[in-house]
Parts: structure tokens; C-alpha cells; sequence
């Protein structure tokens, strides 16, 4: 292993998606990992898919009392924290902005920023009074993105409200922490085939294939694509990197023009 066996990985939104495929890539590390969701039944599922020492906790990220709660739940476990992952979220409401409903831009705001910031406040409080190891280093933080943090998708205000938010909040964070050896970075994933997608798609919100044909890379990731980003950010590995925002898009972002330049996707990349 890389890492010593004995760190704390603590993953929001991880009986799903993204969060489940970080969840298993840092045990793959030799990470102890609580992973933590909403639904009790969904992450205990997960924590003993994966197996001893991981643990699986009911955490809804939007509320104080339940995020305080789940970090002493954590600590009380593992006894510290090294590293957390910030991924719980929503997607946004469909239809147009003029027939948008502030209820539903609220709960997308919750979750991401407030949820980010709650975590992100608990697990610091944690990681400030720490002993820092040899090198300084007390933590790392690991915040999710999305291409919506940086491009404009029509109508998807209150997800690219909060995905802007989020890299804001990184920029603060690790600029806040850096002395104090807490790393805080974000990776901005473009389309990754995830139940948040398939409900999207499932909608009609999302048209799949005219994605595939406008991403360089001809294809949407696998979640443990994004994950692989995630813990090389969250790890030792990238100890001189913070404040950082990585695109895992599969060139989306970089692609500004005409969508003919790029060579036809084969048929079966479109999935
Ligand atoms: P999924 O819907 O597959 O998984 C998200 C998980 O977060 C679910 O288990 C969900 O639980 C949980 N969750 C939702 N709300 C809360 C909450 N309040 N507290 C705790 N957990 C919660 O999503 P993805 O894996 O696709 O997305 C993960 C992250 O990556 C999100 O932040 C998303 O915005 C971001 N992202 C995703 C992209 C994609 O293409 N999929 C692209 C760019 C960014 P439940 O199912 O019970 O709601």
C-alpha cells in the first residue's frame, strides 16, 4: 500500500454512483472507510459489501445535528479523520427556468453547498486539533464539481449555482487551511454514467448520445474513473496541490469548437 493502513476516509453520498466507487477505491488504499448516505438500509449494504473495519452511517449532509452526529459516530469508531469527500448530491429540476420551482433550487443549494460546508466545517474541527505528520500534513478535502461549475447548461440554474458555489468554497478552504497542512481541492467531472444520469435521462432531460458525440473522448466515464481522481487529489500523491479544481471530462471543457471537427463516435462508445 501507499498509505499508512490505519487513515480514515469519510465519504458522503457513497452508497451510490461516484461516492461508491471512491468509497471502494480507498479501501482499495488501505483506508478504513465510513461512507455515509442518506438511506440507513443503502449504506449499512455498501459498508458490508466492503467488509471489516468499514462502517456505514445514516448522514443527511443538509443537516447540522445529523452531520455532527456522523462525525462522532466516525471518530468514535476510527479515532481520526484524514481525508473526506464531499460528493453527496442532486440533480437539478427540469423545464424552464420561467416555470422553475424555488423549493426545488433551495434543497439543490442544501445539499451541495450547505451540505459541503457542514461536512467540510465538522471534519476541519477534527483535522485542526490533530498532530500534524512529518511533513505538516493534518488532512486533505475533496470537493465534486461538474462541468457545470464553469460552462453553461440552459436551465440548470440551481446546480450550476451550487457547482460554482462549490469551487468558490474549495478556494476559501484551502486557502484558509493550507498552513495548517488541510489540503482542499475539487474535481469537475463532465457526464458519468451514474443513477443521477440514468434519472436525468429516464426524464428526457438528457440526451445521452449527443453527449457522447460532443465529448472528445467520445464517451461518458465510469464512475471509478472519477474516482481515481478523487483519491490521487485526497492522498499523499498530490501533496503540493491545493486550491486546485481538475477537470475529469473527458476533454469537454477544453472542446470549443464546432462540434464536425471531432471524428464520428463509434455506435457502441454512445452508451
Ligand atoms: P448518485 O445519485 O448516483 O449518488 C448520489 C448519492 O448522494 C446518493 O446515494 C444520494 O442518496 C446521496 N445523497 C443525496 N442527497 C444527500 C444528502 N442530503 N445527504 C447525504 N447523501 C445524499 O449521484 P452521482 O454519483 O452521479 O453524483 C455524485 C456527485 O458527483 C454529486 O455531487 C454530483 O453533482 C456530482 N457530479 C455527477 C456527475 C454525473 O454525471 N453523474 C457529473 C458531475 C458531477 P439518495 O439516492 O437516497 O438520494
Amino acid at each position: 500500500m501507499y498509505e499508512r493502513m490505519n487513515k480514515v476516509a469519510v465519504v458522503t453520498g457513497a452508497a451510490n454512483g461516484i461516492g461508491w466507487a471512491t468509497a471502494q477505491r480507498w479501501a482499495q488504499e488501505g483506508y478504513q472507510v465510513a461512507l455515509l448516505d442518506m438511506s440507513n438500509e443503502a449504506v449499512l449494504a455498501r459498508a458490508n459489501e466492503l467488509g471489516q473495519p468499514h462502517i456505514g452511517l445514516a448522514c443527511d449532509v443538509t443537516s447540522e445535528s445529523g452531520v455532527t452526529a456522523a462525525i462522532t459516530a466516525v471518530m468514535s469508531n476510527f479515532g481520526r479523520i484524514d481525508t473526506l469527500v464531499n460528493n453527496a448530491g442532486i440533480g437539478d429540476q427540469t423545464g424552464a427556468t420561467v416555470v422553475q420551482n424555488v423549493e426545488a433550487f433551495d434543497r439543490v443549494l442544501a445539499v451541495h453547498l450547505r451540505g459541503t460546508f457542514l461536512m467540510s466545517q465538522a471534519v476541519a474541527r477534527v483535522m485542526l486539533a490533530a498532530t500534524p505528520d512529518a511533513t505538516g500534513a493534518r488532512g486533505s478535502m475533496v470537493n465534486l464539481g461538474s462541468i457545470a461549475s464553469s460552462i453553461g447548461l440552459p436551465a440548470r440554474n440551481a446546480y450550476s449555482a451550487a457547482k460554482a458555489g462549490i469551487v468558490g468554497m474549495t478556494r476559501a478552504m484551502a486557502s484558509e487551511w493550507a498552513r495548517a497542512g488541510i489540503r482542499v481541492n475539487a474535481v469537475a467531472p463532465g457526464y458519468v454514467r451514474t443513477a443521477l444520469i440514468n434519472e436525468l435521462e429516464r426524464q428526457g432531460a438528457l440526451d445521452t448520445k449527443g453527449i457522447a458525440h460532443r465529448t472528445p473522448l467520445g464517451r461518458m466515464a465510469d464512475p471509478a474513473e472519477i474516482a481515481e481522481a478523487i483519491v490521487f487529489l485526497g492522498s499523499g500523491r498530490a501533496s503540493y496541490i491545493t486550491g486546485a479544481v481538475l477537470p475529469v471530462d473527458g476533454g469537454w471543457t477544453a472542446f470549443g469548437a464546432p462540434e464536425g471537427t471531432l471524428q464520428p463516435v463509434a455506435e457502441p462508445a454512445c452508451a
